[in-house]
Formats: structure tokens, C-alpha cells, sequence
């Protein structure tokens, strides 16, 4: 390749492999296969994934999974929505809002929610492998040679269960994502005017997941003298589980039909199972699986 050619190439434009429009150097970002995407067209994928890793064809994939999901949010939760937590309840930079009801999250981000073309995305609470609160800060000395600690940004971190992960080895009733293999940031701060008290909305939004993944369940309140969350919930479940055996050697010895009330019942008994086999969550995924089932 000569000189010229090699210009022509990083500097001349280029044809978005989606929507054909030509896209300049700034405007555009190679994916797999030598091929370009526009930022148009990129705004129609998840901020959340690296481009460069998929072919034309798993981006087209792509993004009707993030078109599928904005209908899942616009037409399932938002007409349905009966209580969500936000944190921060406003900014304009980064945030989380549950919605325990669908068992499911979304990244706020004041850049992308704005544009018109941008999908919203959400994420199951069962694809989450782990969450953790973090900070970045430096040292700085001024010219007396005082060190002084510097607030850089802080918020957290959210992993969810790669295609790659071992999930047998994992929390039980989890499921791969199937795009996002890089842990996700979500920024609440960035200057120490805000720090005070945009930690304490990660503090809350920890919180909120701890409740979701039930992380204090076998602990008794400190004036509670019944039992844990996790106890009444194994007790449900091996009720539940004593019940549904019933049941089911009843069927298997008259055979015959099963009422539909029975169904129910057998159904709500076996979800109780579940949940105490998921440590609660189960229960979060009948709420995502449900809301997706709602559209086509
Ligand atoms: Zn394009």
C-alpha cells in the first residue's frame, strides 16, 4: 500500500455497512470484518457493548434486540408502571431505575436518553453476576508539599453473566446476557461538589440490589423474633414441595383430569420451590419473562 493509499484510508470516507451513508473519520467505528458503522447507526446499538467485536450481521442482530427491548419498556412498563426506584431521582449524567415489578433495570445516561433514535435498553436482574460500589481518587500535592486526596468520579460497577461464564458455579437461576461481556460502569459523579451526595444514591441503589438478590435474607431484624425472609421462604417451599407430590401421585394413580384451579395452585406451589432454590430470585425472572412474552 503507498503512502496515498494508506491516507485514503484512515482519512477518506467510508460506507456505513447498515444504512450505506457515507461516514467520515470521526463519524464512524470499524466492526468485524472490515466493515464501518455510522454514529447514526450506532446509536441504534447498546452504549455498552464494543463494536469492533461483532460482524455486520450480529449488529443487525443487535439491534433488533435493542428495538425489541425499547417496545418491552414504552409498551409493557412504562403503561403499566406502578412504583420504580430511581437513584439519582434526577441528573444528567448517569443513573439506575429499577423495575422490581419486571424484574428488570435500566441505565439512565442525560447523553443517550435524549436522542430520539437511541433504543432504551434494560437488563434483567437475573443477568447480573455482581455489583459493587466504586471510586477513583488521587493524591495531589500543592505547592507547600500538602497532600490532599482528589475526588475523581465514583458510582458503580454492574457485571452480568458473559456467554462465556460457567453459570454452575454461579448463583442459581442466572442467565448470560447475550452481548455484554465488559462490566458497566455507571458514573453518578465526577466532581466533589456532588460526591456527598451522589454516593449515598450508590449506597441506595446497592441497597436496592442486595434486596433483589436477597443478600440479607437469613438475617433476622434486630427486634424481629420470628423468622428470616430466607426461613419463611424454605418453609413455603417445602410445603409447597410436600403439596405438588401430593398431587401429582393423586393424578398418577385416578389419572383423569386436572381442574384448573388445581393447575394453578400446583404452578404457584412449584414457583415457591423455585424461589427458595434461587434465594428469591425466580421470582424476578416470572416478571422479565412475562413482560418479553408480551411482545412479539
Ligand atoms: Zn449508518
Amino acid at each position: 500500500m503507498g503512502l496515498g493509499d494508506f491516507f485514503k484510508n484512515i482519512f477518506g470516507k467510508k460506507t456505513c455497512a447498515f444504512c450505506g451513508g457515507e461516514c467520515g473519520m470521526l463519524s464512524r467505528t470499524k466492526i468485524k470484518g472490515d466493515e464501518y458503522i455510522c454514529s447514526k447507526c450506532d446509536d441504534m446499538c447498546s452504549f455498552h457493548i464494543q463494536k469492533y467485536r461483532f460482524t455486520k450481521d450480529e449488529l443487525r442482530g443487535h439491534m433488533e434486540y435493542m428495538k425489541r427491548s425499547d417496545r418491552i419498556y414504552k409498551e409493557v412498563i412504562l403503561p403499566n408502571i406502578q412504583k420504580h426506584e430511581r437513584y439519582p431521582s434526577a441528573t444528567n449524567r448517569q443513573g439506575i431505575e429499577f423495575f422490581d415489578d419486571f424484574g428488570m433495570f435500566r441505565i439512565i445516561d442525560g447523553s443517550k436518553d435524549n436522542k430520539e433514535q437511541y433504543p432504551k435498553e434494560l437488563f434483567r436482574y437475573d443477568q447480573v453476576a455482581s455489583y459493587e460500589p466504586y471510586i477513583e481518587e488521587s493524591e495531589e500535592t500543592d505547592e507547600n508539599g500538602k497532600t490532599r486526596t482528589v475526588f475523581g468520579e465514583g458510582g458503580i460497577r454492574i457485571t452480568l453473566v458473559g456467554g462465556r461464564d460457567d453459570t454452575t458455579t454461579m448463583r442459581k437461576g442466572l442467565r448470560a446476557h447475550p452481548y455484554i461481556t465488559e462490566e458497566i460502569t455507571v458514573c453518578f459523579a465526577t466532581n466533589d461538589r456532588e460526591k456527598e451526595d451522589y454516593l449515598k444514591y450508590a449506597e441506595n441503589a446497592i441497597h436496592h440490589f442486595n434486596y433483589i438478590f436477597g443478600v440479607n435474607d437469613d438475617q433476622k431484624g434486630l427486634f424481629s423474633f420470628g423468622m428470616s425472609t430466607k426461613e419463611k421462604r424454605d418453609l413455603k417451599a417445602a410445603v409447597a414441595f410436600t403439596k405438588t407430590a401430593f398431587d401429582a401421585v393423586k393424578v398418577a394413580k385416578d389419572g383423569g383430569e386436572i381442574s384448573e384451579e388445581k393447575k394453578a395452585e400446583i404452578m404457584e406451589n412449584m414457583n415457591a420451590i423455585d424461589d427458595a432454590q434461587t434465594g428469591g430470585l425466580a421470582k424476578y425472572t416470572r416478571a422479565a419473562d412475562a413482560a418479553e412474552a408480551k411482545i412479539n
